[in-house]
């Protein structure tokens, strides 16, 4: 009672407005720029439940916009991170943690039970998912993206009359037709706005007050410092929830294309395994993609300095078929007390 007293005095929230959120289950696709602060102020709101699905390590690169995850988790999976800082917020938090990415196969199993659904994805495929998932669950979905220093924020909710994510975005954007977040740039209170948005909506949703953001899209121009409300209508023609569906399940051609943002359709190794394949292997080329003070600072015996934005150009005569990621990179490197080069 002490912990929620200053949202349990609110006379439309109320003890069984906390009730209710006791009793949730929420899931968040992803514990990064938006799920973080998203599953933040979810945990510290009492939702009984949380899901989180990330697959991801906590790199040097995410801390200037994923609060949930500091320095002493670098190297580290997200998951752990978010567990160690949710459940000190939130000790009676019932957390399941799943380090996999979000897929068609799993999809129906890990949304099982679940009120809300949560996208903190970075990529089309998933946030096709997360919609196909929450449309077959009848369940509401709460969407945000950013790019640049603009942010959108809604609520796709068929079952109750509103639009989904098709509606909008019947098909998915041609690969590199739109700039990934590592391409784009962002400054981190952009997603702790929208996942700060999507929290607020979560718990309006979970808990019946105020007026859901179904059919109402929130835009936010940051550098102008304005919130544009667009109406969002159904599309009679969706092939997911028009009046003649095409699709039945939530495995599709939308669903099953490669993800772009995380490199997590190119097949990866640990750092573990690196240092194995490094002995076995000697004629493996290493390329670092980080910038030259970071590889300055600390590198990995025999790798080549290619900085990403200089990739395109320099990987014109790659083998692209025999690619593989490190995942967690020098970060899980140095982590796993691998050695450096001298
Ligand atoms: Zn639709």
């Amino acid at each position: 009672m002490e912990r929620w007293s200053r949202q349990i005095i609110l006379p439309e929230l109320g003890i069984a407005g906390q009730q209710r959120l006791l009793d949730a289950k929420v899931l968040c696709i992803g514990s990064g720029a938006l799920g973080s602060p998203a599953t933040l102020y979810l945990a510290a709101a009492g939702v009984g439940h949380l899901v989180i699905v990330d697959p991801d390590v906590v790199e040097s690169s995410n801390l200037q916009r994923q609060i949930l995850h500091g320095e002493s988790f670098r190297g580290r999976l997200k998951i752990e991170s978010a567990a160690s800082r949710l459940l000190d917020l939130n000790p009676t938090l019932r957390l399941e943690t799943h380090a996999v990415r979000f897929t068609p196969e799993n999809a129906l199993s890990l949304s099982e039970g679940c009120d809300v659904i949560v996208d903190g994805s970075d990529n089309f495929p998933t946030r096709f998912l997360t919609n196909d998932t929450a449309f077959f669950r009848k369940i509401p979905l709460v969407h945000a993206a950013i790019q640049k220093f603009e942010g959108q924020m809604t609520v796709f909710a068929p079952h109750r009359g509103g639009p989904c994510y098709r509606c909008l975005l019947p098909e998915l954007p041609a690969p590199g037709a739109v700039p990934s977040c590592a391409e784009a740039g962002v400054i981190g209170a952009l997603p702790g706005i929208m996942g700060s948005m999507q929290a607020m909506e979560t718990i309006k949703l979970i808990t019946g007050i105020g007026e859901p953001a179904i059919g109402q899209m929130t835009c936010y121009d940051a550098l102008l410092n304005r919130f544009r409300q667009i109406a969002l209508a159904p599309d009679p023609d969706c092939a997911l929830c028009g009046k003649s569906p095409r699709l039945f399940h939530v495995s599709n051609p939308q669903t099953n294309a490669p993800t772009h943002c995380t490199m997590s359709t190119i097949p990866a190794i640990s750092v573990n395994e690196l240092h194995e394949l490094l002995t076995t292997s000697p004629g493996i080329r290493l390329i670092d993609v980080r910038e030259p003070d970071e590889y300055a600072a600390a590198a990995i015996s025999g790798s080549e300095l290619v900085p990403l934005a200089t990739i395109p150009e320099a990987s014109q005569d790659w083998p692209k078929e025999d690619v593989i990621n490190v995942t967690g990179g020098m970060d899980a490197w140095l982590a796993a007390g691998l050695p450096k080069k001298e």
